[in-house]
């Protein structure tokens, strides 16, 4: 595995893509930090442990390795696109039959089923079938047409739905042959909140989660985090983690596809099986990853107009949005903890 020992370089995090990167360590008093870097889930995936000045003890080098491991496996098991547990799945829906279940994906089905009532169906991982059709399973992101529109209304028209899921044991079955179960918008969330409870479980209070811009951190410290300007390469904001939090954004600029010369991102609105539009970026921040990456979500699907009313019906109280001409609003709970990078983003940033 590879190890070191350094806090990462302001350049070195700003290639962690999307969303937050870690900033360097103000105070080294405040300890040394151990970490490891793996490429998972498409983009970097960093576990860091704050220790005391001396190196780190041997549990904490376990529990690195142990919560790098479990990363591991989830990437490998609920890939919408590679061979895996949720690959098997799928098939089985599509063919009509019934799928055993690990224990594992069975939880991360129903907490998604609840969280896409909650959001109103705008987060929705049975939209698999619409993902494949804008060509998003797929690690290359390939110029190309727009999918045929007889394919996007007959996805409509069957409204893929987690609620039409069958749970009898340890199999499942789906009533609708068009539901494919997609966690590109929640398995990293949920990864996270894995990752963190067994650093806790392990006496590791004191932690950092990376993926792929996505954090997840725990500590009475604190982690200085930037929030990426969603239209360059430098930062937005910062901010310092309070006890267990993640900060996980979506966003339409890292993975889009150009069709027909107009550029789609990997975002998708369920209710028109197409690209969201009207905001590149949203940020949640909230105690459980995996709420905050399905609100983060189905926030920017819902848009300008309705992400207020979407986070309030999920419990979503602190969020920044920025919208495609450079401006956005944060509201008033997360505004009061951001630094801005600049004075710039200080006067496009309203409250609320
Ligand atoms: P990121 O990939 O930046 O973490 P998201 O968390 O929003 O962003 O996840 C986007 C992925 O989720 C897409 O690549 C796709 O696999 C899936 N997806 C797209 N639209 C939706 C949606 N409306 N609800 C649930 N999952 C979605
Ligand atoms: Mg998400």
């Amino acid at each position: 595995m590879a190890a070191d020992h350094t806090p990462l370089t302001r350049r070195q995090a700003l290639a962690a893509l999307t969303g937050a990167v870690l900033m360097p360590l103000a105070d080294p008093a405040a300890g040394s930090v151990r970490h490891e870097r793996h490429f998972l889930f498409g983009s970097p995936v960093d576990v860091m442990l704050r220790h005391a000045p001396e190196s780190p003890g041997d549990a904490a080098l376990a529990s690195l390795a142990s919560v790098m491991r479990g990363l591991q496996h989830i990437h490998a098991q609920w890939n919408a696109w590679k061979p895996g547990e949720l690959g098997r799945i799928n098939q089985a829906f599509r063919e009509g039959r019934s799928a055993s279940v690990t224990p594992a994906l069975l939880a991360m089905i129903r907490s998604a089923a609840r969280l896409e009532r909650a959001s109103a169906g705008l987060f929705n991982p049975g939209i698999g079938g619409a993902v494949q059709a804008w060509g998003f399973h797929d690690d290359v992101m390939r110029e190309g047409a727009r999918p045929a529109a007889a394919t996007l209304a007959a996805w409509r028209d069957a409204a893929p739905s987690l609620a039409q899921i069958e749970m009898r044991g340890d199999r499942v079955a789906s009533r609708n042959p068009r539901l494919q179960l997609d966690f590109g918008a929640y398995a990293k969330g949920v990864a996270i909140d894995r990752a963190l409870d067994e650093f806790a479980a392990r006496g590791q209070g004191d932690a950092l989660v990376n993926l792929g811009g996505n954090l997840g951190a725990t500590g009475a410290t604190g982690w200085q985090i930037g929030i990426r300007d969603p239209f360059g390469e430098g930062l937005l904001a910062s901010l310092a983690t309070q006890g267990r939090e993640a900060v996980v954004t979506s966003g339409s600029y890292e993975r889009f596809r150009m069709l027909d010369g107009e550029r789609c991102t990997h975002i998708l609105d369920p209710s028109i099986a197409a690209p969201a539009q009207g905001l590149v970026s949203v940020t949640v921040l909230h105690r459980s990853a995996a709420l905050a990456d399905a609100a983060a979500t189905a926030l920017l699907v819902a848009g300008p107009l309705r992400w207020r009313e979407v986070a309030q019906r999920m419990g979503v109280t602190q969020v920044l949005a920025v919208g495609p001409d450079g401006r956005g609003i944060a509201s008033g709970a997360l505004a009061a903890r951001l630094q801005f990078a600049s004075r710039d983003w200080r006067g496009r940033i309203a409250t609320v």
